[in-house]
């Protein structure tokens, strides 16, 4: 039997792949003008980092990693998600020391998680993440959702939800523990043993379970926004205000918890509601993780951030029906006559490849007529003929493919004439 591609894992086939090219180059364009720079970092990572900056209780630690023992006895991970190894590069590097803060910066590269596979969610996927390190300014809160709304807006999706809660400082957080933990203990023996484990650990979490969550005690359970303290709610209303500011339009859910450890303030999810796009509908999730740096070993260093995945973003559009402007690449294609004219295409092709100019020609031997079919496939602009009246004559025949236009030029100017062709068309 042949070998088969592992579970929960995918193969972007070159078709596919300008689509997440083009996904991940506006992604960066788009950091880029916000002033977010990129920070590449290990796939893999110390298992402590996780199990500390993501948190014991979280369904990821406990359930998802990718943990193996490396020859010299050392635990590591294969990186479930990206903000912890970005925190662990901060403190380690010392970026907090440098003048300009907040340390803006974003990532993108593959996270593994040993999940169920389903539509939408895979063992192996691509994370784009920005992290804004260092400040406390309510206004960079929505400096972080507008870019990722905007992101997306810029991608053509526009059934989006913005939903937006806080979680509140460690005071807020702690009052609204407490009633959790009244609330859920007097019924714990209803719920999940997972849910049994998280009523002491980590309350909050039970809310986010994907077992109990139709439980009639999750719908009457206390909000978080009931117990924001006095700063903590002038927080959320700054950010709101901001979001006003920018016109992004947000649904404020006090049920939405993150699930992971570190989060405080501001959390927020972005959603599709197209039609078809799945029961799984979050597109990127983020918020505010105050405690994380300080965590992991650094100075008192606030912090917000999201993720979403270029799955899932290819998805939502896929449910949109939006297609993206992947442009077709194909400048010429050299139909060459002979052994003498094949030469001289060579040489051609290497001279204007060096110039930018994409161009291939035919390596099967293919008739003249099949030649033109191939180049008819690949939707090249001009097939580019050099037989042996070409080759006396130092001149190349030119067709446009669209209009069927031909014309005869010179070898020593098909460079500039390409060039100039390729600068009208752009
Ligand atoms: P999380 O780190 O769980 O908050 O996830 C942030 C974002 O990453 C989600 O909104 C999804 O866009 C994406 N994501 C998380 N897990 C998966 C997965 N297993 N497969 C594909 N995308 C995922």
């Amino acid at each position: 039997m042949s070998i088969q591609i592992p579970r929960g894992t995918q193969d972007i086939l070159p078709e596919q792949s300008k689509q997440w090219q083009y996904i991940e180059q506006f992604s960066r364009n788009m950091c880029g003008a916000y002033q977010y720079h990129e920070i590449r970092t290990p796939i893999f990572e110390h298992t402590e980092l996780f199990s500390r900056g993501v948190g014991d209780t979280t369904d990821i630690v406990q359930k998802e990693m990718y943990t193996f023992e490396d020859r010299g006895g050392r635990s590591l991970t294969l990186r479930p998600e990206g903000t912890a190894a970005v925190v662990r590069a901060f403190v380690e590097k010392k970026l907090y020391g440098l003048p300009d803060q907040p340390t803006k910066l974003y990532y993108t590269g593959p996270m593994f998680r040993y999940e169920r596979q389903q539509k939408g969610r895979y063992r192996q996927f691509v994370q784009f993440g920005v992290e804004a390190l260092g400040s406390q300014d309510p206004a960079i809160d929505a400096e972080v959702i507008s870019l990722a709304m905007n992101t997306f807006k810029g991608l053509g999706l526009q059934e989006l939800v913005l939903k937006i809660n806080s979680l509140g400082d460690t005071e807020s957080r702690l009052a609204h523990r407490q009633a959790l933990i009244n609330h859920f203990q007097p019924h714990i023996h209803e719920f999940c043993e997972d849910c049994k484990g998280r009523l002491e650990k980590n309350p909050l979490r039970i809310l986010d379970c994907k077992v109990d969550h139709k439980h009639p005690l999750m719908q009457t359970a206390p909000s978080i926004l009931d117990y924001l303290n006095e700063e903590s709610k002038r927080y959320f209303e700054k950010v709101l205000g901001y979001l006003d500011v920018l016109g992004i339009e947000y649904e404020v859910d006090s049920t939405l918890v993150r699930g992971l450890d570190y989060y405080n303030h501001t959390a927020f999810e972005i959603m599709s509601k197209a039609r078809g796009f799945g029961s799984i509908t979050t597109l990127c999730g983020g918020g505010r993780y105050n405690g994380l740096v300080e965590d992991l070993g650094g100075p008192e260093t606030p912090g917000i951030g999201y993720a979403f995945s270029i799955e899932r973003i290819l998805l939502a559009l896929e449910a949109e029906k939006q297609t993206l402007p992947v442009m077709q690449k194909m400048d010429a294609y050299i139909i060459a006559l002979g052994e003498e004219a094949t030469e001289k295409a060579v040489k051609i092709l290497q001279t204007m490849r060096l110039a930018g100019i994409s161009c291939d020609k035919d390596y099967q031997q293919k008739k003249m007529k099949a030649q033109f079919k191939q180049a008819d496939r690949l939707q090249a602009t001009f097939v580019i003929v050099i037989g042996e009246e070409e080759l006396q004559k130092e001149k190349a025949v030119v067709k446009k493919l669209a209009t069927g236009e031909q014309t005869e030029v010179a070898f020593a100017d098909l460079l500039s004439y390409m060039k100039q062709a390729k600068e009208e068309k752009e």
